[in-house]
């Protein structure tokens, strides 16, 4: 019960010709709105609802 809270959190990793990801935060209690993010020049995004991380393939 001492460790630092534990979010539920997941890795998706995608192939690094994507460009727009959605994240909807899966089935179940995790689920939210559906929303879409742009890698643009990055190579990871964090779903701001769900924590979940998408991160690019090389
Ligand atoms: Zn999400």
């Amino acid at each position: 019960m001492s460790d630092q809270n534990k979010i539920a959190e997941s890795i998706e990793y995608v192939s690094k010709n994507t460009d727009i990801v959605m994240c909807d935060g899966g089935s179940g209690n995790l689920g939210h709105p559906a929303v879409y993010f742009k890698f643009g020049k990055k190579k990871e995004i964090v779903c701001n609802y769900c924590n979940k991380k998408f991160i690019k393939k090389d």
